[in-house]
């Protein structure tokens, strides 16, 4: 972090202001030239707040030279992360593809679901229980008994589930039943509950944030990895723009932005990016190849009487001539399918 002072700043005040920061645990290299003197900080300067420096009226700028996620960043764990859910791999070269309804309807959807899709291909098998709607009125998801229906699932077919949480109040039951807890674009920056995933064991698929910059995403990484626990799959799902013909925008280019910051895997979620199922393909292909660690698509049996979100799901037909397209992709960008 660099400290750039006004012009003739008196001694007297860069001594305060450098006993101040040295008191936050950081070494203070002072560059004193004729009218401005400049304050390198070197060490760990994650403690130290950048808007209380800001507010030194001595203070003309501050800039950050390293980033402010830390165990997130690629610096400090070149090697790139690779999760193990019950013996599948997420971040190596082979590609994860988690497919499955927006939610858990009844027993006989999700089975026939997980059942298609397993044989398809699919890797992981996603529903949500607890539904984060816009709506009050809008269906909420068959909750606890959501999760039942997804464990005789996962049952029936093998296939870790996904499902996201919603309150802290559930971390017992997601923590004890669910192979990744999903973090919805919502609660990307409910920091209460980001705090306490922290502390526990299982992986953690982290949605970026409707309006979410790639650096608070990644922030929100440091959140639960900073409670010590780092497994963390990034899932980008489309971002807010002017654009309304889509749901949203799917930011591509926070794929290649993430591989250069982070060691983290990151998969994308063409469904909710678009809104759109036959949008469905083509982003699925664009996203494997600017490397994407894998996929997360709604897939629904019978998407016109779906509950939530059937405009973007795709049936199990068209999902299984996707993952038949994307296998040359994979093969040119290196990943296996
Ligand atoms: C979902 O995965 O069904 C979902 C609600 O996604 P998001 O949080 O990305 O909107
Ligand atoms: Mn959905």
């Amino acid at each position: 972090m660099i400290i750039v002072l006004k012009p003739n700043t008196l001694q007297e005040e860069i001594d305060k202001l450098s006993i101040f920061v040295k008191g936050k645990g950081v070494e203070v290299c002072p560059i004193v030239g004729t009218e401005v003197c400049v304050l390198g900080l070197v060490g760990d300067t994650s403690k130290i707040d950048c808007s209380q420096l800001e507010a030194n009226r001595n203070v003309a700028r501050v800039m950050h030279v390293a980033e402010p996620f830390k165990k997130a960043n690629k610096i400090f764990h070149p090697e790139p992360t690779v999760i193990d859910v019950c013996g599948q791999k997420i971040g190596g070269d082979k590609l994860a593809i988690i497919a499955g309804p927006c939610s858990v309807e009844s027993e006989e959807q999700i089975c026939e679901i997980a059942d298609e899709v397993k044989q398809l291909g699919a890797h992981f098998l996603r529903g949500g229980a607890f539904k984060p709607r816009t709506s009050p009125y809008a269906f909420q998801g068959l909750k606890y008994d959501g999760l039942e229906l997804l464990m005789e699932a996962r049952q029936r077919t093998g296939l870790p589930i996904v499902s996201e949480i919603m309150s802290t109040n559930d971390l017992d039951i997601f923590e004890r039943e669910v192979d990744i807890i999903q973090v919805g674009a919502r609660n990307m920056q409910n920091f209460d509950l980001l705090k306490q995933l922290g502390k526990t064991s299982k992986p953690i698929l982290l949605k970026r944030g409707l309006s979410a910059t790639v650096e608070e995403w990644l922030m929100s990484a440091e959140y639960i990895m900073s409670g010590g626990n780092e497994q963390i799959i990034l899932c980008e799902r489309g971002i807010r723009t002017f654009e309304s013909y889509t749901r949203n925008t799917l930011d591509l280019s926070a794929i290649p932005a993430i591989k250069e910051l982070s060691h983290l895997p990151v998969v994308v979620d063409p469904s909710h990016a678009t809104g759109k199922y036959w949008m469905v393909e083509p982003l699925a292909k664009a996203a494997i190849a600017v490397g994407a660690d894998g996929l997360l698509i709604e897939v629904h049996n019978d998407p016109a009487n779906a509950l939530c979100d059937g405009q973007q799901s795709i049936k199990p037909k068209l999902f299984g001539d996707i993952m038949e397209k994307l296998r040359p992709i994979a093969s040119v960008v290196g990943r296996e399918l």
